[in-house]
């Protein structure tokens, strides 16, 4: 509520220089009590477009200040939290405040401005008889039709005269021009019938009119015993007309009214409800400390490092738990892909109707329902994928981030954030506890940890008592020198023959990540690097060249191994239905099946296949990422990993770190039963320390030498990187302006120390060189972490962007990406 006379606007227009607030005065005719995070309709320049209230003040220096010209239900308001939110984050994100907020809503709640063309008020003072031509026949459509879209409009007069027509009919004023913003979407209603007399007046009217309106009767008795139903399904189960349910309500006796549903997509399916376990002593020892933070709604970020198959899951329901009766509200985000109905059901099972669950598989409506369904606060746990960081509750007691090191976090659209520096940001905001669990943390989390930022808890121990599985390495070099040119390794296969012969099951990961391809020599394992990066080089066939995709370093790519003089030097790269077509010729009678984007496209089969493979009816499991994470079937006795090195040679930085994430995560679907486990990991590189450390599940031998050779080669978490995309349809201009942009930033860096010996790399066509149709050129720029960067990047960027050369640009920033594509 405020009684100071100027709202502070935000305004619906993206541009980099409106990104400001407007001063709107509040007119007297609104009654409600505006707050931050109203939503309004406002003029702007000639135009009604939407608005967000974002503060309130009591001066202002403009003159002729507009008022509000309209609110928006305040159903669809954000909470004040967070409009301060999208204002950290177009800071952090280097975008505008309205895409920011834009980002906090559900599409469905968004608005559409419609334009019409209506009568002026007082059209007989002008003289009409002077029109002539089209300019008469517009004015008289206008005039006979009251109110034509523009839509209308266009395609019934069409064309370029028809611009200035209206234009000229405005002027005179003959015809307005109004635009109507409105919500995309609305609530489901429907229009139920109820009783309108009370049960004994009801009894005696059956009674009454039985003999002489049998129909109406048998209306009437349905109402009665049914109590309201929707207008359509009532007259049929009574099988009379809905013009009999009309009579009745024309009588009185029945009354229609509107509700709203909600468009439920777990409405059919049912939950088994499930009671707390008793906690493992690893357990209860975090589950006290995120209890006694939850209570105090203390400030408090955690790092759950707990092994695969710790039972963290386990903890954050209890946790969950502790938060809904401390009268708060809790958000659990797990990856995407993990957002599977096992999942949900683990929440649903334990909280049943007060959880909701937001994905981007919902519909636009499913998903707009369920924004209102948490807004109005009959829901207290939301269960989603990185959006859901959103959640509009306004009692936040505690964000949750499964598998926080997964990358589906980011958002690869603008703005680009990370959905748990986004969770973290409004754990501060909004004074609540944040948890961040994975049995593989980011070196950013971990090293965070470390520094006494985040409260470390850890869990060593499987629940079952499990040993982790052992981990074998089969060296693909030694397989070719003994000529075994199969994609399996000997060993690989007997252990498939023993589990098989054993009635268990099999996992065979294939990691398809990403497009990029390298060659490897199969006789001595060497992958080529860029001598400046230290990145895996990629190959571009048609130039036959490898090229670095950060600095653009560019070599012919040999034909003979440079170390070893092997002519086994190729490219590197096998699908997964090769690798099921394979299986089958080795062993015939298994039941295979394959699981990767192909096979999983059409609705539903995700499960269809995780059920059979579940209930029994699959031997063996092909898949990609798809199944490497979140999956719980104790069966499988055996994973196998048919090769680490597509990981481990990704163009980036962090491909060692991707590699001993998956590597741990595949090797934790295995012995999750009462049985043992074992994994088989085939690469041409035992030796590398990720494939090591990840076989003796040494979680922090890998973080320590991780960190240092981060350390040496000034990458994250040494410093905080900030890329830049420069795209359009002309190389040319392309070129040029990732030319100046880049030497525009060299002159603002020698101005200040940003701390880092290379700062600027590139610039250099992006590895998604063309990308419909438009060129991609890249800029990466590497400074200590803080906001100097990002302030120093943002004023080169502005004092660029009125040179005519940018207006056919794109110009998008991505601050610490996690892609380089
Ligand atoms: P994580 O997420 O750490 O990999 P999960 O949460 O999936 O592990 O737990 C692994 C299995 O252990 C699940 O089947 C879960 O139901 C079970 N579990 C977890 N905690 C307990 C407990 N305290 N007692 C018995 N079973 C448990
Ligand atoms: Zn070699
Ligand atoms: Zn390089």
């Amino acid at each position: 509520m405020t009684n100071k006379p100027f709202a502070e606007v935000i305004v619906d227009i993206s541009a980099r220089n409106l990104d400001r607030v407007f001063h709107y005065s509040i007119p007297p005719e609104i009654n409600v009590p505006l707050r931050a995070g109203a939503r309004v309709v406002v003029s702007f320049s000639g135009r009604k477009v939407e608005g967000y209230i974002v503060g309130f003040s009591d001066v202002s220096e403009v003159s002729g200040i507009k008022n509000i010209s309209e609110v928006l239900d305040p159903e669809t308001w954000l909470p004040a939290d967070l409009i301060a939110l999208a204002g950290w984050m177009a800071d952090r994100y280097m975008c505008s405040t309205v895409t920011a907020i834009k980002a906090l809503m559900p599409a469905g709640a968004r608005t559409t401005g419609q334009t019409f063309f209506v009568p002026a008020d007082s059209p007989e003072v002008v003289p009409v008889a002077l029109l002539a031509g089209l300019e008469r026949e517009v004015f008289d459509y206008v005039c006979r039709r009251g109110k034509v879209p523009q839509k209308e409009m266009f395609s019934r007069f069409g064309g370029r005269e028809l611009e200035t027509v209206l234009k000229e009919l405005g002027s005179r004023g003959l015809i307005e021009v109004v635009r109507v913003i409105k919500p995309r979407l609305k609530p489901r209603q429907v229009q139920v019938i109820e009783l309108a007399l009370n049960r004994e007046e009801c009894e005696r009217v059956i009674k009454d009119i039985a003999g002489k309106a049998p129909k109406q009767g048998a209306v009437l008795r349905t109402v009665y015993e049914y109590g309201s139903l929707p207008a359509a399904e009532l007259s049929g189960l009574a099988g009379t007309t809905p013009a009999t349910v009309r009579e009745l309500i024309k009588k009185g006796y029945l009354a229609a009214k509107t509700v709203e549903i909600r468009r439920d997509p777990y409405a059919s399916r049912s939950f088994t409800e499930t009671e707390p376990l008793k906690p493992t002593p690893e357990q209860e020892k975090a589950l006290q400390r995120l209890q006694k933070a939850i209570t105090c709604s203390r400030l408090e970020t955690f790092l759950l490092h707990g092994v695969t198959g710790s039972g963290k899951t386990e903890v954050y329901l209890q946790a969950i738990d502790c938060c809904i009766k401390s009268g708060k509200q809790a958000i659990v985000l797990v990856p995407e892909i993990s957002l599977t109905p096992q999942m949900v059901e683990r929440f649903k099972g334990r909280f049943g109707n007060l959880v909701a669950v937001l994905h981007s598989r919902l519909s636009a409506g499913e998903r707009y329902d369920e924004w209102r369904q948490i807004k109005t606060g009959r829901v207290r746990v939301v269960v989603g994928a990185r959006s859901a960081v959103f959640a509009p509750f306004d009692k936040l007691g505690l964000i949750i981030i499964d598998e926080e090191h997964e990358t589906s976090y980011k958002q690869e659209d603008s703005p680009k954030y990370h959905a748990r520096e986004v969770a973290i940001a409004r754990g501060r905001l909004t004074n609540c506890v944040v948890v961040l669990g994975s049995a593989t943390p980011s070196l950013e989390s971990y090293s965070r940890a470390l520094a006494g930022r985040y409260s470390l808890l850890t869990i060593e121990n499987r629940v079952s008592g499990q040993a982790l599985p052992e981990v074998t390495i089969v060296d693909l070099r030694e397989e070719m020198k003994a000529g075994h040119r199969s994609i399996f390794s000997r060993e690989l296969i007997g252990r498939i023959g023993d589990v098989l012969a054993r009635r268990e099951q099999v996992i065979l990961f294939l990691n398809r990540r990403g497009y990029a391809t390298f060659i490897v020599c199969r006789e001595c394992g060497l992958v080529m690097k860029c001598p400046k990066c230290s990145i895996t080089l990629t190959l571009h066939a048609d130039e036959h060249e490898l090229r670095c995709h950060y600095c653009d370093f560019r070599i012919k790519a040999p034909n003979i191994c440079p170390d070893c003089a092997s002519a086994s030097i190729r490219q590197f790269g096998v699908g997964t239905q090769r690798v099921e077509s394979e299986i089958a010729r080795w062993f015939p009678d298994a039941r295979v099946a394959r699981m990767d984007m192909d096979t999983t496209t059409g609705k539903g089969s995700h499960e269809k296949i995780l059920n059979r493979f579940r209930d029994g009816g699959i031997d063996i499991l092909v898949g990609t990422q798809m199944i490497a994470k979140g999956l719980d079937f104790p069966g499988v006795t055996l994973v196998g990993v048919i090769t680490a090195d597509t990981s481990l040679n990704l163009p980036d930085f962090r491909a060692a770190e991707r590699t001993f994430q998956l590597l741990t995560q595949v090797a934790g679907r295995a012995g999750r039963g009462k049985r043992p486990g074992e994994v088989v990991v085939q690469t041409y590189t035992p030796e590398h320390y990720s494939v090591v450390y990840a076989k003796n599940h040494d979680y922090r031998g890998f973080f320590r030498e991780e960190l240092t050779l981060r350390e040496i080669l000034e990458y994250p978490p040494y410093c905080s990187l900030v890329r830049i995309v420069i795209s359009g349809k002309t190389e040319n201009n392309v070129i040029q302006g990732s030319e100046m942009t880049a030497s525009k930033l060299s002159q603002e860096f020698s101005r200040y120390s940003l701390g880092i010996t290379q700062p600027l790399l590139g610039p250099a066509p992006a590895p998604l060189s063309k990308l419909r149709n438009r060129y991609r050129w890249q800029i990466c720029i590497r400074g200590t972490p803080g906001s100097l960067l990002r302030r120093v990047i943002r004023k080169a960027l502005e004092s660029q962007q009125n040179d005519p050369l940018f207006a056919t640009l794109k110009v998008s920033v991505d601050v610490d990406p996690l892609g380089m594509m």
